[in-house]
């Protein structure tokens, strides 16, 4: 969609031809159809519109106050390639939009936020460290070994640790990305300037460049959300949107994670609350047993026990439960085979008990299913996801995945309905994989046909 709309570098607009032989070929083309011919080239593209900002920056001159100016994605380009290469390998959703490097986090690391806890710690990545040209003495590039904190960086590293669990559960869907790449010092004490404090003709060339870079990595990326982390890039995006009439791509503004900025003490729950639910309630998210309360290790062992009840009744073993106000309200299991009906599964059966439990109380179930927490012991297939998420759920926490028709693993139903449900999955996963095993082993070929096709039906719906 953005490659419709977007104003492509001749070059680009020159490989797209190339591989297709067809002039301006750019109008007809999607950036997913152009990304699934070559999708191991993002990375690559990342730097390259890197290395492009970089020169043009660097023929900038910028005035007083600025003594000083640090572009770590050159002096640490190796650790900005690392973070590409790590976490920005295909099409992302959501871009998270920084201003510039910190003095203490992107200006020591090369990545963005790159708190050096968290680049150490929880990213994983290591690689050369250089100085900039000229050093301002009291803002000193000491890399890895950096013994400061940057705040703001260890703000978002709590928040995403706090959504996601583990890098590779944030990325899935999103990239972090500054808007311009250098950080200015004053020479006294060194002191942060920020480019929306720059002044006159160079602050307008700067913020040029900064755009069409920008430009480039939303269609690289083929970006649908921009998340504006502070109002100076929540202004630039938004305008860079509108001059090129893109109205597709979403921006969502959030405080910045700075503790300069009043009144966000409490930055991480504010950015949960603004923070597109689908984004980190489908991603892969892993359950952390120690996450689980007693009473919710109790419940799942409740659906283990239905999902090995459909076991003995050869029934593909997936086992259910619906919570409301801590009273178990619905409780089963796939009847397929039984009742000879593809639809019967054990979120399907559950949903039909909670709206009779309804009708019994004379409560709305909209209500009731709104304020449901379901314990499954594996990933509900497409089909069920719909409905779920189209009831509102609260919450899922599923066993195993079901990488044949799973709502998220083979095709995740959050990307078109954009659900409020919060799902994790992973609890106990081995044993519901292992009933499931059981289950396929058993299947026997030479039983009676009827059996046999009964049984073809079951597994292509759960
Ligand atoms: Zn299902």
């Amino acid at each position: 969609m953005l490659r419709k709309k977007l104003k492509l570098s001749s070059t680009e607009d020159a490989e797209l031809s190339e591989i297709y032989d067809v002039p301006n070929m750019s109008l007809a083309l999607s950036n997913k159809h152009f990304n699934s011919i070559e999708p191991e080239e993002i990375p690559a593209k990342l730097l390259k519109h890197a290395n492009g900002l970089n020169e043009k920056l660097s023929n900038l001159s910028f005035n007083k106050p600025v003594e000083y100016i640090y572009n770590p994605v050159e002096y640490a380009f190796d650790m900005y390639e690392a973070f590409i290469r790590k976490f920005c390998n295909e099409e992302k959703k959501i871009l998270l939009l920084g201003m510039n490097p910190g003095p203490w986090g992107m200006a020591q690391t090369g990545i963005p936020f790159g708190e050096i806890k968290m680049v150490k710690e929880w990213y994983r990545i290591e690689a050369k460290i250089n100085k900039p040209a000229i050093e301002c003495p009291d803002r000193p590039i000491m890399g890895l070994n950096c013994h400061r904190s940057e705040i703001s960086g260890k703000r978002l590293y709590e928040f995403f640790k706090k959504v996601s669990d583990t890098p590779e559960n944030f990325f899935k869907n999103t990239y972090l990305y500054n808007y311009c790449p250098l950080a200015f010092m004053m020479k006294q004490n060194g002191k942060n300037i920020t480019p929306a404090q720059l002044k006159g003709s160079v602050k307008k060339e700067l913020e040029e460049h900064c755009n069409d870079t920008l430009l480039q990595v939303l269609s690289t990326l083929n970006t649908e959300i921009i998340i504006a982390l502070g109002k100076y890039v929540k202004d630039q995006a938004e305008s860079i949107l509108r001059a090129h009439n893109i109205d597709h791509i979403q921006v969502i503004y959030l405080l910045h994670p700075s503790p300069q900025i009043p009144g966000n003490q409490n930055w991480g729950t504010k950015a949960q609350k603004s923070y597109p639910k689908k984004m980190h309630s489908s991603s892969n998210n892993v359950l952390n047993p120690n996450e689980l309360s007693e009473s919710e290790k109790h419940y799942m062992e409740i659906a283990f026990t239905y999902a090995r009840d459909a076991l003995r009744n050869q029934e593909v073993p997936v086992g259910c439960i619906f919570v409301y106000n801590n009273e178990i309200i619905a409780k089963g299991r796939n009847t397929v085979n039984e009742t000879r009906n593809a639809t019967r599964h054990a979120e399907m059966n559950c949903i039909d008990d909670v709206i009779a439990y309804c009708d019994e109380k004379s409560i709305e179930s909209k209500d009731v299913f709104e304020n449901v927490s379901i314990y499954v012991t594996v990933e509900p297939c497409i089909m069920c996801a719909a409905a779920l998420y189209n009831l509102k759920i609260k919450q899922i926490l599923f066993g195993c995945r079901n990488d044949r028709f799973g709502g998220q693993t083979v095709f995740d139903v959050s990307t078109v309905l954009n659900p409020v449900t919060d799902v994790k999955g992973g609890y106990r996963a081995d044993e519901a994989m292992a009933l499931l095993k059981e289950f396929y082993k058993g299947t026997n070929p030479s039983a009676p046909p009827s059996k046999v096709k009964i049984k073809s039906i079951d597994t292509k719906l759960v």
